[in-house]
């Protein structure tokens, strides 16, 4: 048997052979072929399968309850092809729970709800029996995706439940829920539009919820002691978190009530992207992972410790065919399920570029204009060849994936690692060339110099569309704290003119741009840095701001409608970028201007001139000479005019975005 394994499994001869198939190392392991799935309910009798190559003896154990309580039957599951267990019980199992457990060298390794539980009972330790089909709210099969011509079309919203409903200005009655985001009609208590009502109003494209997959950090039973998650620590991976639900302990309502949420998103012509967390679990040893596949789902260094370039103790293998399998069929399950639209990878440098380029390859067969982007980098430095890693660096080998530029988003606030650290915005100079590079989507451009560029020394994005850009999101502290942490000095209504001036430049770059909850009404999170279990009195946002704050919400909105009706803000092709993007000449430092010419990707206007100012005093920059229509000025946007200028040098106010057009 150890010689011929590899024959035997591609003869089947394996289902013959009971106990353990010996396998010289994980690397050695079959992949399970077809479905992933381990759970296959019919009022009749319910399937278990379970993969676990190196296993001697695989048990179902099941239950009454979610959580408590001793299993009323356990069964013996049979060994069966690709290192996959079966058993098939008769009888309606409606409403019960399973767990499996894997004996491997003569010890069992506990109960798991397995790697693809499909629902779950209260914390998450037992897999839920029960017909999805029940789940579905009314009207879900006619449930359709809102149009998108393009990635050049999007504009990122990222979100967290609890940030975005639990204050009570919100007028939200499902605080901290997925409902929350289907109540229409919710306002501050000033009498304007929160909840789902405030993003249609504001006129973003897609909204990113952070993980919404059950996380482990969460106590579901105790959800009454208010506790704050971001939910970076995966339980399973393929199941809505609990504690967003409004009874975590009935398997099918979390499930109902994220595709009611998915629903009311779609009919309000929102697409939806999941934040998914396959770089590491919230627990190595204990996880799903772990106990059904021991040192197959990690990678693990020579002393069989777990490598961690997640920085939270573990890393997975994506290079292994079994977990690619199960990235690809987790996202497709996310997309036919629950009718996801976007993925955003956390960490995905973690992962390996084949395995992301299989994920946008089998997702857009789903759905063509399925958005995929991550963090390209990872935590610590992962134990894989970096080469072969998803990294910023080898977007060239990733076209139609996009990744966060860190270069634009620091030259703007500063550097991650020190708040008090300013940079463009905060008048220090030296960072122009970098914004620049974020403006044209961090594709090779003739005027871009790359020497002068922070972090990369070459362009990695093949199309601008390959960048997402942005100053801030869940990470780090949000603008208003970073400008108060690093601006000097800061004098009043100088806070909102440099959180306009960055928000300028990310919603006119040629990159994707990606918008943090709340920034539009100028949040704040009491100056913490990490927010990520912080009470909700720092990460709540709190509604009566829109009202304090109209100005700043009408810039933002004025600015997301300016770049959907000009074509020319968004070209979305590199060679169209090179053609009509064009930086001008400028003496002064802390400033950027460029001018996009020659009715850019048909653009009614003929010429746009796009200055961005950073300096502390008004700053004449020389455009040409004629008569400009200014459309933003002063922290004002109208696409209708401001009034008109007159080059051939155009003069700029301190701290503030000039865009100006001629001929239309
Ligand atoms: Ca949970």
């Amino acid at each position: 048997m150890l010689m011929a394994t590899s024959a035997l499994l591609s003869a089947g001869l394996l289902t013959a052979c009971r106990g353990r198939v010996a396998y010289t190392g994980p690397e050695d392991y079959p992949v399970r072929k077809g479905s992933l799935s381990e759970m296959d309910y019919t009022p009749r009798s319910t399937e278990f399968h379970l993969w676990s190559p190196a296993a001697e003896e695989v048990q179902v154990q099941l239950y009454e309850t979610g959580a408590g309580g001793d299993a009323f039957e356990t069964h013996t599951m049979a060994p069966g092809r690709d290192g996959t267990w079966h058993v098939r019980v008769k009888g309606d199992l409606q409403g019960k729970y399973y767990t499996f457990n894997v004996k491997e060298d003569g010890s069992w390794l506990g109960e798991t709800p397995g790697i693809f539980a499909k629902a779950v009972g209260i914390g998450g330790q037992r897999g839920a029996i029960l017909d999805l089909s029940g789940t579905d709210p009314d009207g879900w099969a006619l449930d359709r995706k809102p149009e998108l011509g393009g990635p050049e079309e999007i504009i990122v919203y990222e979100m967290h439940h609890r940030d975005f409903s639990i204050h009570a200005s919100s007028g939200i009655r499902n605080k901290g829920k997925f409902l929350a985001l289907t109540e229409e009609g919710t306002k501050s208590p000033e009498g304007l539009p929160t909840g789902i009502d405030h993003l249609k109003d504001l006129g973003v494209t897609h909204v990113h919820i952070l993980p919404s997959f059950d996380f482990s950090s969460i106590d579901e039973t105790a959800l009454d002691r208010n506790r704050y998650n971001w939910g970076y620590d995966p339980l399973n991976y393929n199941v809505p978190e609990g504690s967003y639900s409004t009874d975590p302990s009935r398997p099918g309502i979390r499930i109902r009530e994220f595709k009611q949420m998915v629903q009311a998103l779609h009919r309000a012509g929102l697409r939806v992207v999941l934040d998914v967390v396959y770089n590491h679990t919230s627990n190595a040893r204990g996880s799903a992972f772990e106990k059904t596949a021991p040192g197959y789902f990690y990678r693990m260094k020579p002393d069989g410790t777990f490598a961690n370039g997640s920085g939270c103790g573990n890393e997975t293998a994506s290079e292994r065919p079994m977990m690619r399998k199960y990235m690809v069929e987790s996202v497709l399950y996310w997309m036919r399920e629950y009718h996801i639209d976007g993925f955003r990878f956390d960490l995905m440098g973690v992962h390996d570029i084949a395995t992301m380029n299989e994920i946008l390859a089998e997702a857009r067969k789903v759905d063509p204009q399925v958005f995929i982007y991550g963090e390209g980098w990872a935590a610590e430095t992962p134990l894989h060849d970096g080469a072969d890693l998803a990294m910023k660096a080898n977007m060239a080998q990733m076209p139609g994936i996009v990744a966060f530029s860190d270069e634009l988003r620091d030259a703007l606030r500063g550097p991650w690692d020190d708040d008090a650290k300013g940079a463009f915005l905060a008048g220090k100079t030296g960072e122009e060339e970098s914004i620049k590079f974020g403006i044209a989507g961090a594709i090779a451009h003739p005027q871009v110099d790359m020497e002068r560029v922070n972090y990369s020394d070459q362009a990695w994005a093949g199309q601008p569309t390959q960048m997402m850009s942005y100053v801030s999101c869940h990470d780090d502290m949000c603008l208003t704290d970073r400008l108060t942490a690093s601006v000097a000095d800061l004098q009043p209504g100088e806070l909102e003119r440099l959180d306009l001036l960055a928000q300028t430049a990310v919603l006119t770059s040629q990159g994707v741009p990606f918008l943090f909850s709340g920034e539009e009404i100028l949040r704040d999170k009491k100056g913490v840095h990490n927010s990520y279990r912080s009470p909700d009195s720092v990460n709540a946002i709190d509604w009566s701001r829109k009202a304090r704050h109209a100005s700043v919400y009408a810039y933002y909105k004025g600015l997301i409608a300016l770049r959907k009706h000009h074509p020319a803000f968004r070209l979305g092709d590199a060679d169209l970028v090179r053609r009509h993007l064009e930086f001008l000449p400028v003496e002064e430092p802390l400033v950027v201007a460029y001018r996009l010419s020659g009715h850019a990707g048909g653009d009614a206007w003929k010429e746009i001139v796009v200055i961005l100012n950073a300096g502390r005093k008004a700053v004449p920059v020389p455009v040409g000479a004629g008569t400009y229509t200014a459309v933003v000025r002063d922290g004002v946007v109208d696409e209708n005019g401001l009034g008109t200028m007159t080059g051939p040098e155009l003069t700029v106010s301190p701290e503030s975005a000039l865009i100006v057009f001629q001929g239309n």
